[in-house]
């Protein structure tokens, strides 16, 4: 009887397979388990295999994607993998439950990527509690919350001069929406993928989502109104923020190999904030043009550079860069990037404007150069540039690249200008409020406490 009741409240974390999403959901499962819950991460068979995951305190288990030997990349398709990933997931997630249960291990809830929402129908057969995890921000979750609802119709176009005005967000510009939403062409699979994060949101039991209310609260607010939110961000490591769980000062988890020795040792000798940071995350694929674009604009500029090109993007530097540029830039493959941002020597931060990207910046009080390229980063880019007022978006030219003029331009305005001094100490002034969310009593904090004790209410009550 004694060990029931002090049995741990046990979550399934089931991730969806991309850097983007496995970091966040990881990290909130370290707080949880901080916090006395039990977790298992779900990842799919080929991500089991490919990582390298140890972990003493966090247990892991596998589902099928549909495509057990090459993940998303081996899909011909984006509708290929997601269509195969609804199939294929539901199904072999449903032996995992089937499993779980019938042996007498007993789960109190699963937390799912909203990318997948099937998860949830999988969940509630076996009467399990669902939370949904959102890895965008409140902003982004709201405008596709209003595309579900047709409250704003798609696509918009640069035709349309007028503002959209949507509650709690500011006005915004066509192209200040996620990119699905603005030009529906080339990804049809993502943008039903996208809008459809909401089509069961209603049967959820928590809305866990990747932000801290400080950030949000205009659109935080109006969404716990409608749905039962928890913002339990920044999910970043938290000896970058809280200081409090002590091993905890890396995601521990990553697809490609880092180069931190070189870039730690590179970065050394530089004096205090003379290098921008340069990465376009781990999903974005940039034109040629465009890279040759960077490239010089990198060069021109008065700043070093330590850039990240990932080795499939390689062959898009112009001839002879790396030559050209060796004083002033070191190019790496992949590092691990909150270890670059939270060194001394970066003044500001080339970014894509990814949210995980975005929130580590944010918490590391280093400004940014926003270049967005799809997704969610438009609206990203937004909140940098007119509601943080951390950064300056890079504006692109008609044949939507940005030139190199404008690469430089923006650069100096960060590293160099009052305004961007401005931004520097706003960026500052956002780390200390990200570490204080996360540190004992902080608006995530409370939130995170909130969410276990209803996980051990619920648990004793099974008991
Ligand atoms: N990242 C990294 N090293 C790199 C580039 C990126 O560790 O060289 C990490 C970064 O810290 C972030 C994630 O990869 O946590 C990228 O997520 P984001 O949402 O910014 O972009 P995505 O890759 O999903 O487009």
């Amino acid at each position: 009887m004694e060990e029931r009741l002090n049995r741990k409240p046990h979550c399934l974390v089931l991730v969806f397979p991309t850097q983007g999403h496995v970091n966040p959901m990881l990290q909130l499962s370290k707080r949880l388990v901080h916090k006395g819950v039990r977790v298992t991460l779900v990842a799919s068979r080929f991500l089991c295999n490919t990582l390298q995951f140890k972990s003493t305190s966090i247990a892991l288990e596998s589902i099928s994607d549909g495509f057990d030997d090459g993940g998303l990349a081996a899909a011909a398709s984006d509708k290929a993998y997601v269509d195969r990933f609804w199939d294929v997931g539901s199904k072999t997630f449903e032996e995992l439950l089937e499993k779980l249960t019938s042996s007498g291990d007993s789960i109190d809830c699963v937390v799912y990527d909203s990318f997948i929402p099937w998860a949830l129908e999988v969940t509630k057969k076996f009467g399990i509690m669902g939370a949904v995890f959102f890895t965008q921000s409140c902003a982004v979750n709201s405008i596709y919350y209003h595309v579900y609802h047709r409250n704003l119709k798609i696509p918009a176009t640069d035709d349309d001069k007028s503002e959209i005005l949507l509650p709690a967000l500011p006005p915004l510009a066509s192209c200040d929406l996620p990119s699905f939403l603005y030009v529906l062409g080339p990804y049809p699979a993502f943008t039903d993928m996208v809008v459809n994060q909401f089509s069961n949101i209603e049967k959820a039991d928590w809305v866990l989502c990747n932000s801290f209310y400080e950030l949000e609260p205009q659109v935080a607010d109006w969404q716990a109104k409608i749905f039962p939110l928890k913002t339990i961000g920044p999910t970043i490591p938290s000896m970058f923020l809280d200081k409090r769980l002590k091993d905890d000062d890396a995601y521990g988890f990553s697809f490609y190999n880092e180069e931190d020795e070189a870039c730690m040792n590179w970065l050394s000798d530089k004096p205090s904030g003379s290098v921008v940071y340069v990465s376009f995350g781990s999903l974005v694929a940039l034109d040629s043009d465009q890279m040759e674009e960077i490239a010089w604009g990198l060069n021109d500029s008065v700043s070093y550079f330590l850039w990240v090109v990932k080795e499939s993007e390689k062959p898009k530097l112009p001839k002879d860069f790396l030559k050209i540029s060796q004083k002033k830039g070191l190019v790496v493959t992949w590092c691990t990037q909150l270890q670059v941002l939270d060194h001394e020597a970066v003044g500001c931060f080339l970014t894509h404007c990814g949210w995980n990207s975005t929130v580590e910046a944010l918490s590391l009080g280093v400004p940014m150069v926003a270049v967005p390229q799809w997704t969610d980063q438009p609206t990203d880019a937004k909140y940098i540039k007119d509601v943080w007022k951390i950064g300056v978006k890079a504006e692109a030219d008609e044949k939507g690249v940005v030139r190199r003029a404008t690469v430089k331009k923006c650069i100096e305005e960060v590293m160099q200008s009052e305004r961007g001094k401005e931004m520097k100490k706003n960026a500052m002034k956002w780390k200390g409020v990200a570490a204080k969310a996360c540190d004992e009593g902080g608006s995530t904090d409370k939130n995170i406490d909130d969410f276990v004790a209803s996980l051990a209410a619920a648990s004793t009550k099974c008991q």
